[in-house]
């Protein structure tokens, strides 16, 4: 297993196509744009050696027996999915950011299950190259990226009825060795400090659309391979200088999310996971998305601890902590909090064995997760913000507060209680906005999905028909 250090050298050692802002990033570990989000990656493999958290970020491999990192495992039990979810709280808890392994590690636990019931149904042999791609990933303890959504362009419109046929990623030659790729997967968590990209399709397909049902992996520095780092919100604070306005200057916010340009990209059969079966695209989609939207009330309630933790330490400086009205508040905050960590164990201790062998949460209560998410985040994000007070919109630079001038203004007026620098107000405030405003909030909305595609999950997996029964027979009702 690589640690922190080893994943930042094996960066280095790729030569990915990135850009940002119109410049060509040479190096992704050491750029202010996304140092912060390599960091937050490495801190998954660094704590794979702290013995503290060993049981929860270490597993033994069910392919070779060997010791591997668990983002790169394929879940074995509903013991194992219920690490992960803990496993994503404890790495949330010390980066309140999005460390975007994730994405990778779902990615390789859908292909897992779905190559094998595609075999099954169609005599195929795309498990057994999964299985030599993911026993190679384990040994290097690599990270890929899960890349799914595609441009889309029309939504109204399928892949195959777009003005432009490359809004979704699709086959454009078949060889003797392989197939060429034509496309773009869009704002992908974590793909410019990725190893690997693993991609899957977005939608479902129908017959004729066989180009666009296609599976692979790509090295990130493959040959037409490239990628334009999106803003986010606050971006120009990440600077040398910026160590308290950015708020979370070590792991920034989010997860630094790319577009991935394919133009044109081969990929030799060993690689290929998916090309024609059309309907085994959204059983993929579906087993992907229910992977992702178990996490969210892990990572994410990680998150929520660094948040109520900072507005609680807030409200003390600001000699409101012990005001009823905010106790109640932050008592509202653990509430949410904790109700979407029930929502993540239980679609966890609900998951069972799919034909493969391999454990899936249970699909239902994982949408459910992610449905809340999209809520609740924004409630706790309004309590802190309600909390910290209008000062989180209007403060002053950290250069004024630095300045030899300006600084003892800003120090006597921005004092809360007597004894507490003014600095570490600011550094707790400027924490607060950076994980609730803007990009942050956005992600809890729109990550795993939008809420309408968990509705739409929800509304399948609901058994409606069921309810009506019951309904229907407690209130002697005989029609149909
Ligand atoms: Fe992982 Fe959460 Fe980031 Fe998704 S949003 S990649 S689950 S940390």
């Amino acid at each position: 297993m690589m640690n922190g250090q080893q994943y930042r050298d094996s960066l280095k050692q790729l030569k990915p196509r990135v850009y940002f802002m119109g410049q060509q990033i040479e190096n992704v570990v050491d750029h202010p744009a996304t140092t912060p989000h390599v960091n937050c990656a490495a801190k998954i493999y660094e704590m794979a050696h702290d013995p503290q958290f060993e049981e929860l970020f270490t597993a033994t491999s069910h392919l070779t027996g060997q010791k591997i990192n668990r983002f790169t495992h394929i879940h074995q039990s509903t013991d194992d999915l219920l690490k992960k979810v803990k496993m994503m709280r404890a790495i949330g808890q010390q980066t309140a950011s999005c460390f975007q392994r994730c994405v990778g590690f779902d990615a390789l636990n859908a292909v897992y299950q779905i190559s094998y019931e595609l075999d099954r149904a169609k005599g195929t042999n795309y498990h057994q190259r999964f299985l030599e791609y993911l026993k190679m990933v384990q040994d290097r303890d690599l990270m890929p990226s899960g890349a799914m959504t595609d441009p889309k362009g029309d939504r109204s419109l399928s892949p195959s009825q777009q003005a432009d046929p490359d809004l979704h990623v699709h086959v454009v030659a078949r060889r003797e060795n392989g197939i060429v790729v034509r496309g773009a997967k869009a704002q992908i968590t974590g793909s410019v400090n990725s190893h690997e990209h693993i991609v899957m399709p977005t939608v479902a397909l129908k017959e004729g659309e066989e180009d666009y049902a296609v599976s692979f992996a790509v090295p990130v520095d493959a040959p037409g391979v490239l990628h334009i780092f999106g803003r986010q919100t606050n971006d120009d604070r990440k600077c040398a200088a910026c160590a308290i306005d950015v708020g979370n200057p070590e792991f920034g916010i989010v997860g630094g999310e790319a577009l991935i340009v394919f133009e044109d990209v081969f990929v030799p059969w060993e690689r290929v996971f998916l090309c024609g079966e059309v309907d085994f695209a959204y059983p993929l989609v579906e087993r992907f998305a229910t992977f992702h939207r178990q996490n969210y009330g892990g990572c994410k309630t990680g998150l929520g601890d660094v948040l109520i933790g900072a507005t609680s330490a807030l409200a003390d400086i600001q000699g409101t902590g012990k005001a009823a009205h905010v106790r109640e508040k932050i008592a509202e905050m653990i509430h949410l909090n904790e109700t979407l960590y029930c929502c993540s164990i239980a679609c966890s201790s609900q998951g069972y064995k799919t034909a493969s062998g391999a454990y899936y949460p249970d699909p239902l209560l994982a949408n459910v997760t992610k449905q809340n998410v999209t809520r609740f985040i924004y409630e706790i994000a309004r309590l802190a913000h309600d909390i910290t007070g209008g000062i989180m919109a209007t403060l002053p630079s950290e250069q004024d507060l630095k300045d030899p001038v300006l600084g003892k203004y800003v120090e006597k007026y921005y004092k809360g209680v007597a004894d507490v620098p003014t600095e570490d107000r600011i550094r707790l405030i400027r924490l607060i906005e950076a994980m609730t405003c803007g990009t942050a909030l956005v992600e809890s909305m729109h990550g795993a999905g939008s809420p309408q595609a968990m509705r739409i999950m929800i509304q399948r997996q609901a058994n409606l028909e069921h309810k009506k029964r019951l309904a229907k027979k407690l209130a002697g009702v005989t029609s149909k």
